[in-house]
């Protein structure tokens, strides 16, 4: 594990809210009825589903996993309550871990964080973003930058809109870097992400796509989502070989996130997993946490994975996992 902790490495694909460490969401619950008002989630759906955080979620379908977040959402509604949370992630992954004593190094040495903007009665989307960038700019820029997430859920104008924003903060010296698309994988119609795609790519921010998540993600729906040219894939765990061709073509990085999709249940085991079909194809790879909160990782434990003998991890040497955090270095949308 010294070994693994020591190794410098990215965390590439993590969303805000789905990295909240439990404790930070636990003060934020105490902080309630002062920091939410803008909320229409009740307290005792914010109860049950801290509850099920607290129990460690089981999850039986992939879709069980998006019911969690409203919850969540309830509790980062105000720019307070988000630059609280953003701290708490910041600092999980950046600052060098344990007691004063014997401080471990930090889980990575980069990170870019991923969020969707929400407007509400509090903020709106430009405050969402500002609030996160504050926290985020408290570190130097080599440390971290942000990449703002669109939802399969939005329609064309309220994308557009996401990127818009982003752009005018990259625009005025804001650490924005790219645009993501997340959200549940079967919601909405690709060609209608397109404009929003095109936008980012005019404004100089980088994109990254979920892709074939599920079964149900249809071909044209990844072949339209490969058409706007991304950088880098997030999971892309179902891409048929016509996909697998232009993505090795292309040269497109893929964001792999193990204990993600073993507990979604999108994956059975690690021996079919495809990050062995990409390692075997040398594509570029970053290995990623995705959702600390709820799947109870932590970035080395990723990489652990890779190291441990199977069947409960790849058995990879050590000169290969070396080379697994030097490509999530290089694969960073800005160097
Ligand atoms: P946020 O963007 O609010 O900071 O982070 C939580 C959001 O990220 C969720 O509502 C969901 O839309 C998205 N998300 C988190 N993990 C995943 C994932 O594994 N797949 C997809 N498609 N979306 C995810």
């Amino acid at each position: 594990k010294a070994f693994l902790k020591a190794l410098p490495k990215a965390e590439l694909h993590a969303h805000l809210n789905g990295c909240i460490p439990l404790s930070c969401l636990q003060d934020l619950v105490r902080q309630r009825p002062v920091q939410t008002s803008g909320t229409t989630e009740s307290d005792e759906k914010i109860a049950k589903g801290l509850a099920m955080l607290e129990q460690g979620v089981v999850l039986e379908e992939i879709h069980e996993f998006f019911d969690l977040f409203p919850a969540i959402y309830a509790l980062t509604s105000t720019p307070a309550a988000l630059r609280q949370a953003t701290a708490a992630v910041l600092a999980q992954f950046l600052q060098p871990q344990g007691d004063s004593g014997e401080q471990e190094p930090a889980q990575c040495i980069y990170l870019e964080l991923r969020t969707t903007p929400r407007e509400n009665a509090e903020m709106s989307r430009e405050q969402y973003l500002d609030a996160v960038l504050c926290e985020m700019e408290t570190y130097s820029a080599d440390k971290c930058a942000l990449i703002v997430s669109t939802d399969r859920r939005m329609d064309t104008t309220t994308m557009m809109e996401c990127v818009s924003i982003a752009a005018k903060l990259k625009g005025a010296g804001r650490r924005v870097v790219g645009i993501d698309l997340c959200g549940t994988p079967t919601i909405g119609n690709a060609e209608d992400f397109l404009p929003a795609f095109k936008l980012a790519e005019e404004s100089g921010l980088k994109l990254t796509v979920h892709i074939a998540e599920t079964t149900a993600n249809t071909e044209q729906d990844v072949m339209t989502l490969l058409s706007a040219n991304p950088s880098r894939l997030g999971h892309a765990t179902f891409l048929h070989k016509e996909a697998r061709e232009l993505v090795l073509e292309k040269k497109m990085a893929i964001e792999i996130c193990l204990s993600s999709n073993l507990l979604c249940k999108t994956v059975d085991d690690l021996k079919a997993h495809h990050i062995n079909y990409w390692l075997e194809h040398g594509l570029p790879l970053a290995i990623c946490t995705d959702d600390t909160l709820v799947f109870r990782n932590d970035l080395v434990g990723e990489y652990a994975l890779l190291m441990a003998a199977p069947p409960l991890g790849l058995g990879l040497s050590r000169d290969k996992v070396s080379l697994l955090a030097k490509m999530s270095l290089d694969v960073r949308f800005e160097q």
